[in-house]
């Protein structure tokens, strides 16, 4: 365990906002956990790799560093492999782990930014696949009683960009360990998102191996969406809203190139980037806070930004969504 006082967040969070932890406590095992929790040290807020928050002051908790590393293979089979997962090992380097040992299952899910232990929380997705896919079980430690509990994958409640973690039980545990389930054989990859499908073609890929789809999907994540070390922001700031098929169909009349994707028979979901550019806020600037100018739907900070600004800026686009369309968004990102 590393305790640090006055700790400047700016390094911590993919915002790169300045803002000061009173504590800065760096835990390495479930042990340190727990003598966190004898110290009786509260309130507690947990950060991985920061790159899911707006921070918007100071933080008088204590923050808890999670830094649990380790991939250990707990069982296997002719088929599978489970393994566990430290929650402070970087998810990118986990899916490349994958992909050297040749395992099926997240390479969809390749560079996206963070922490394996923050995976689960917002059941992380891309280009059609979720970690739930893949997701066996997690172990949690309870901040308040301090016990350890095992949640399996009907327990996390998973839905798009949810889980029992970030409702029910928000801020109430502390997620150390993951265990996920790859394919070694028989393994259907998941082409359905048209970049996927278009970046092979370009490459002359016809029967793609998961290595394949994963150098694809980084190389469109690095043309397309802005990278955090060269500008500030945490990816998506909204959720796509999925709304009925009814409202669309209204909106339609009015705005007739509006993209939608169905859900069920009854409802579809609206790329939010879609919503916010159509409104002008594309590449919007106010003062050193902003949208990017390729893609409506990530706030940036350009450079000295203050987190109160990005979530202004993220209420306005809200107002100015309900009251264009009478759809209301939400914010992905979680304000610190
Ligand atoms: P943090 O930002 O550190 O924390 C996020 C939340 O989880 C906080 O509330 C924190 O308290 C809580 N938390 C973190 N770790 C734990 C733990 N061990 N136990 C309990 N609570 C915890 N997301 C996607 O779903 N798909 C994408 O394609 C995607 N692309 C992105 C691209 C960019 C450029 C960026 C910057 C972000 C992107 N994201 C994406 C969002 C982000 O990467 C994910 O949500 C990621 O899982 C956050 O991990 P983190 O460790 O940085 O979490
Ligand atoms: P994109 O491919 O330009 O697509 C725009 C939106 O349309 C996405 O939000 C996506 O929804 C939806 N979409 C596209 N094709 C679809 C299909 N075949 N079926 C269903 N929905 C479809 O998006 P992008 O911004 O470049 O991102 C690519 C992928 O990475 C997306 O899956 C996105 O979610 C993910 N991503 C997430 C974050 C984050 O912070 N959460 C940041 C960057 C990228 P979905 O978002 O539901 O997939």
């Amino acid at each position: 365990m590393k305790i640090k006082q006055n700790e400047n967040l700016k390094s911590y969070n993919t915002f790169n906002l300045a803002a000061t932890a009173q504590n800065f406590i760096s835990i390495f095992n479930e042990n340190d956990i727990y003598s966190v929790l004898v110290e009786d040290l509260k309130p507690l807020k947990i950060i991985g790799g920061g790159s899911n928050i707006l921070i918007t002051k100071d933080i008088e908790a204590y923050v808890l560093k999670n830094e649990i590393k380790g991939i250990d293979i707990i069982d296997e089979d002719d088929e599978s492999i489970m393994v566990e997962v430290g929650a402070g090992e970087q998810w990118h380097n986990f899916v490349m782990w994958c992909i050297s040992h040749r395992l099926g299952g997240l390479e969809n899910l390749s560079l996206i930014p963070g922490s394996v232990g923050a995976a689960p929380m917002q059941n992380i997705g891309a280009y059609g696949v979720e970690q739930e896919s893949c997701f066996h079980s997690l172990t949690a430690i309870h901040l308040e009683s301090g016990i350890r509990s095992t949640f399996f994958k009907h327990q996390c409640k998973f839905g798009y960009r949810e889980s029992i973690f970030k409702n029910e039980v928000k801020d109430q545990y502390i997620i150390t360990k993951v265990k996920y389930i790859l394919n070694k054989i028989n393994h259907k990859l998941n082409l359905d998102y048209g970049a996927i499908k278009e970046m092979l073609a370009l490459n002359h890929i016809v029967t793609p191996t998961i290595k394949d789809v994963s150098d694809v999907v980084i190389k469109i994540r690095q043309s397309k969406l802005p990278d955090p070390q060269i500008i500030g922001n945490a990816g998506s700031f909204f959720k796509n809203p999925v709304i009925a098929l009814s409202h669309y169909n209204e909106l339609k009349t009015t705005y007739d190139k509006i993209p939608c994707f169905l859900v069920n028979d009854n409802s579809v979901k609206v790329p939010a980037g879609w919503l916010i550019e159509n409104i002008g806020y594309k590449g919007f600037v106010r003062g050193q806070v902003g949208v990017h100018k390729d893609q409506a739907l990530v706030l940036v900070n350009h450079g000295n930004g203050q987190g109160r600004e990005i979530y202004a800026l993220a209420l306005e686009i809200i107002d100015k969504v309900r009251e264009t369309y009478n759809i209301e968004l939400t914010a992905e990102v979680n304000i610190w």
